[in-house]
């Protein structure tokens, strides 16, 4: 599905408007099929030639997909390839708009997961023990010395496991990082479980200090972005309590894990963008959702589908304004920059695809087919108001709605609603309604201090019913 949307894309949105000098390279299952997957290879070295590529999801073929294209091989993933290729780590970031509150309600910025995608658990290699006896971990070095250390004396069945990782890789990862949130200009937090993995973990750690302190020191002080580790359960616990708006740096399990609940926790898998960033500097965007097959499948019987662009779209608006960095074409960086905000003007203006329409919190959106979608932003970047309810109009009668509410539980629903929007004056506003008092001092304070009178004042209105 998402390559029907990458050419509706490219035909009614950058095309009309970009003198596009790109090299296309079909990364369809016909193609790897019939080049032997070379060309996922070929793709990998353009990127490291241009320095900047954009790509649209791609299907990893397991048995049934092996079956219905009739293909030679099960190919790898072309994430995989491309990535090995490149030597890069996956920086996974959330599109936020006011329509859509995450479930953590402090969480005002996005939060970027960079994962370590080489190695530990997922190159491991395991033994399941079926009797008493000892295991070992032995290092044969290229002379054919041996150095042994002792695992576990079995007494009986058990489990074991070993993992690797370079140190090659586990710098690379680090100046990605690094070179990451210089680019994006914010902090850098990384998380690892040292005080329990005193080599393993702890040689990240040190990695990443010895680079920050080489390398990146005065580059941050600059920039005015700061670097931190922390360990992980530390760092889980932050995350958690944080406004957002940094890099979470995390080891390979840890990111597979966290960049899941990251994404969920923001609301939307069709709204997450993904970058993969090489060490030297090379660039490749794409959404980080799949090809979305279901709706496909729909699509191929004529039935109406609405599939989300976004992520694709800002794939293609990243692409395009590294470009425009690299090369200092301040029309291009513009172009992408104007192009997001009217995406995000035309789900805040209430039309969006089904997935949202689903989770948003402005009531009765007009959900639009694929298609129609596109189109909708289309007009939005030509200037013309979207065609939805106008923001402003929507907070107001929220506002209203709260000071004529008679039941707390009500409030608590229209604060929710509220979202994103409620400001410092408004708080203010409902307290005195409430005729309690909310102190002063920061937003999220605030905030959790009028959420708690509310709770109170919706607990004794129901006891008061029983
Ligand atoms: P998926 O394509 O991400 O879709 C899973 C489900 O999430 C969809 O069925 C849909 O839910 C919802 N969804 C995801 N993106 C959406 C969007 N843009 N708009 C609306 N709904 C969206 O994952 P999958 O079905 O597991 O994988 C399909 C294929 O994609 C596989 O061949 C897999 O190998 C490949 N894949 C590629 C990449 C990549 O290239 N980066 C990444 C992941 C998977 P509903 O059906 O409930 O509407
Ligand atoms: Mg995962």
């Amino acid at each position: 599905m998402t390559r029907v949307l990458w050419s509706m894309i490219k035909e009614k949105l950058i095309i009309p408007y970009i003198d596009l000098k790109t090299e296309y390279y079909d990364l369809g299952l016909k193609e790897r099929d019939e080049t032997d997957d070379k060309v996922t290879f070929d793709a990998a070295e353009a990127i490291k030639k241009y320095g900047v590529g954009v790509k649209c999801a791609t299907i990893t073929p397991n048995k049934a997909r092996v079956e219905e294209y009739n293909l030679k091989a099960m190919y790898p993933s072309p994430n995989g390839t491309i990535r090995a290729q490149l030597d890069g780590t996956v920086f996974r970031t959330p599109i936020m708009t006011k329509c859509i509150q995450p479930y953590v309600r402090c969480w005002k910025k996005p939060i970027t997961i960079a994962r370590h995608a080489y190695g530990d658990l997922y190159k491991a290699s395991e033994m399941d023990i079926k009797e008493a006896g000892t295991a070992e971990l032995v290092f044969t070095n290229a002379q054919g010395e041996k150095t042994a250390k002792k695992v576990f004396d079995f007494k009986g069945p058990g489990l074991l496991q070993g993992q690797y990782n370079t140190i090659d890789s586990v710098t690379k990862f680090a100046y990605s990082c690094f070179n990451y949130a210089l680019d994006s200009k914010v902090d850098l937090w990384f998380s690892a479980k040292d005080t329990i993995s005193k080599i393993y973990d702890q040689t990240f750690k040190e990695i990443f200090a010895e680079i920050y302190e080489k390398d990146f020191k005065d580059k941050f002080e600059a920039a005015g972005i700061k670097y931190f580790y922390t360990l992980i359960d530390d760092a889980v616990a932050r995350v958690v309590k944080s406004e957002g708006g940094f890099i979470w740096a995390c080891k390979n399990y840890d990111g597979d894990v966290m960049s899941d609940m990251v994404a969920t926790a923001f609301g939307a898998l069709a709204m997450m963008t993904s970058v993969l960033v090489s060490p030297d500097g090379n660039y490749e965007y794409e959404a980080a959702h799949g090809t979305v097959q279901r709706h496909y499948y729909k699509y191929l019987k004529g039935e109406e589908t609405s599939t989300n662009s976004i992520a694709t779209i800002f794939a293609w608006t990243g692409a395009l304004r590294k470009r425009g960095q690299l090369d200092d074409t301040p029309e291009l960086v513009s172009w992408a920059d104007k192009m997001e905000r009217a995406v995000i003007d035309t789900i805040e203006a209430g039309l969006m695809t089904k997935d949202l329409a689903m989770i948003t919190v402005i009531d009765n959106p007009t959900v639009l087919n694929s298609e129609e979608f596109i189109d909708a932003i289309k007009n939005t970047f030509e200037g013309n108001a979207p065609a939805g309810k106008d923001d402003s109009k929507r907070v107001n009668l929220l506002y209203e709605e709260f000071l004529d509410s008679r039941s707390y539980k009500e409030k608590i629903e229209i604060l929710r609603k509220i979202g994103g929007d409620l400001d410092d004056k408004m708080i203010t506003d409902f307290a005195v309604s409430l005729d309690v008092v909310v102190e002063d001092g920061p937003f999220d304070q605030r905030y959790m201090s009028l959420v708690n009178c509310l709770h109170q004042m919706a607990k004794f209105e129901t006891e008061g019913l029983r």
